[in-house]
């Protein structure tokens, strides 16, 4: 089970549906979350000046902003460890989504090769527990890095 404190009230389900499909990318990672019955159908909003309220809950709109956020940290990890049981020792990081705003230091590892070993063994070292090691190579670099892995594509005839 997958949990965050975002979408705590309203989701949960297995990650090892995603990881299934190796070749899946954070789009059909996103359709594949958009189902009805993985979400509340509405969530409370508790604003700091104004009375609580109640809004619907998008899947599609849900889908994407956790496929793209926690669940690729999860989905990193996931398909990290599954590539070390195949004997894979390298994978390739890429852009799953457009971020609000692109860190150089995120930006630096697109479509860069890396060792397998070394993003599983960074996952989440970068940045938490907070403060971090800044050091620590992670991919997901951080909570708003959209950068996520695949195997290594392989090269035209
Ligand atoms: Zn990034």
């Amino acid at each position: 089970m997958v949990k965050g404190p975002f979408y705590r009230r309203s989701c949960c389900f297995s990650l090892s549906d995603a990881i299934a499909n190796p070749n899946r990318n954070e789009e059909i990672l996103a359709i594949s979350l958009a189902k009805q019955n993985y979400w509340k159908r509405s969530e409370t909003v508790v604003p700091k000046v104004r009375r609580a309220y109640t809004r619907p809950i998008d899947p599609s709109v849900a889908a994407e902003r956790l496929a793209i956020t926690e669940f690729n940290t999860w989905y990193v990890r996931g398909f990290a460890k599954r590539l070390i049981d195949e004997g894979v020792t390298q994978c390739q990081v890429y852009r799953a989504g457009i971020p609000k705003h692109a860190p150089a230091e995120c930006s630096k590892h697109e479509d860069q090769i890396y060792s397998v070993k070394e993003v599983y063994d960074g996952h989440r070292a970068r940045y938490w527990p907070e403060p971090g090691n800044p050091n620590a190579f992670s991919i997901p670099a951080g909570p708003n890095c959209h950068h996520t892995i695949r195997r290594i594509p392989k090269t035209n005839p």
